[in-house]
């Protein structure tokens, strides 16, 4: 069951210090939300700490709060909230066994891991739930926590063109506008500014694109990553510029982990849920776009998923289209 507003009012309200966590490789949706909300619960006077694994990209400066992101989690913190993450997992090694006291998330998988839990699945984004609900829990939305929620939006639904992407998510972005936030700025920042080591990265990708039955895959590898120049541990992207191939029912990346695992990301047209395909393999995410941490080589993972993959491709009706 979903928390009340009454009950997440009356949660802030008694804390002092508030630890906000989301996910691993954090993207606008995590990043966002999470200093949305710190940036409202600071103006409401508490102490708040955003606490992320992994170093968030520099092209988020925009945001007001990312400087104080933290890698760990406040011993002081009174309160733990989670943003953006589906499982426990998907914040890394940051909470330590400590249960959440709220959970705030979109996912269709969450496994409603906190004390208190507010999941809408059928949000475009975590940063739009927030954008409805804080006014009720007695938050201010000033400009900089606008422009925070509207990243989150812009980020999740690829500049309001997933399929999901529905009136009131342009309402709500609409408001956001009203309290101050910039939307061009927003989409430049978020959506359409790259480095020079990004590009080439989705080169070394691109090189070995692969398109069998309505599968389009493509793997990146450590080395890959090297001859780039790529610092961080994702695709940079990659899948978006991906899954736009026309002929491609799911389109599937592989990033090879410095731990002995692969990063797995699946996007799918519309009628394709990749989400449980992702479960069976210890992740998460949407219908439409979902992912996974699997233990293993490059060969090793991409000769367990792409069958599975494939299965789910021919049990649908679209493997005609
Ligand atoms: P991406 O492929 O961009 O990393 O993620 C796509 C969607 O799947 C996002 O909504 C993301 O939260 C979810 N997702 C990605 N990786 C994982 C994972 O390892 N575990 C879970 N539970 N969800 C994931
Ligand atoms: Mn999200």
């Amino acid at each position: 069951m979903n928390a009340s507003n009454e009950e997440i009012r009356e949660l802030f309200n008694n804390a002092r210090h508030i630890a906000i966590v989301s996910h691993v490789r954090p993207d606008g949706d995590a990043i966002g939300s999470m200093l949305g909300l710190a940036n409202a619960l600071k103006e409401a006077g508490k102490t708040v700490t955003p606490v992320l694994q992994d170093i968030p990209d520099e092209k988020y400066a925009f945001i007001t709060g990312l400087n104080d992101v933290s890698q760990w989690l406040p011993l002081e913190a009174d309160c733990l909230v989670v943003v953006d993450c589906s499982d426990v997992e998907r914040t890394g090694k940051v909470l330590e066994g400590r249960q959440p006291d709220l959970v705030i998330d979109h996912h269709k998988t969450n496994l409603k891991f906190g004390r208190l839990n507010l999941i809408e699945d059928e949000a475009e984004a975590t940063a739009m739930i927030l954008s409805k609900y804080m006014s009720a829990w007695g938050l201010k939305i000033n400009a900089d926590t606008a422009n925070a929620l509207l990243t989150g939006i812009v980020a999740d639904t690829l500049g309001f063109r997933t399929a999901n992407a529905g009136a009131d998510c342009l309402r709500v972005a609409a408001e956001l506008m009203d309290k101050g936030a910039d939307l061009a700025m927003v989409y430049h920042k978020t959506l359409l500014t790259r480095t020079a080591a990004e590009v080439r990265y989705w080169g070394q990708g691109l090189t070995r694109l692969n398109l069998q039955d309505g599968i389009l895959w493509v793997s990146l590898s450590l080395d890959d990553r090297v001859r780039a120049g790529y610092s961080k541990n994702d695709d940079a992207d990659l899948i978006n510029i991906l899954s736009s191939v026309a002929d491609a029912l799911v389109t599937i990346i592989f990033v090879e982990q410095e731990d002995g695992r692969v990063k797995i990301s699946w996007r799918s047209v519309e009628g394709l849920d990749v989400s449980q395909l992702a479960v069976q393999f210890g992740g998460g995410g949407h219908a439409a776009a979902a992912g996974a941490d699997v233990k293993g080589s490059l060969p090793e993972v991409m000769q367990a998923v792409l069958p599975a993959t494939h299965d789910l491709v021919n049990k649908s009706d679209l493997r005609y289209r």
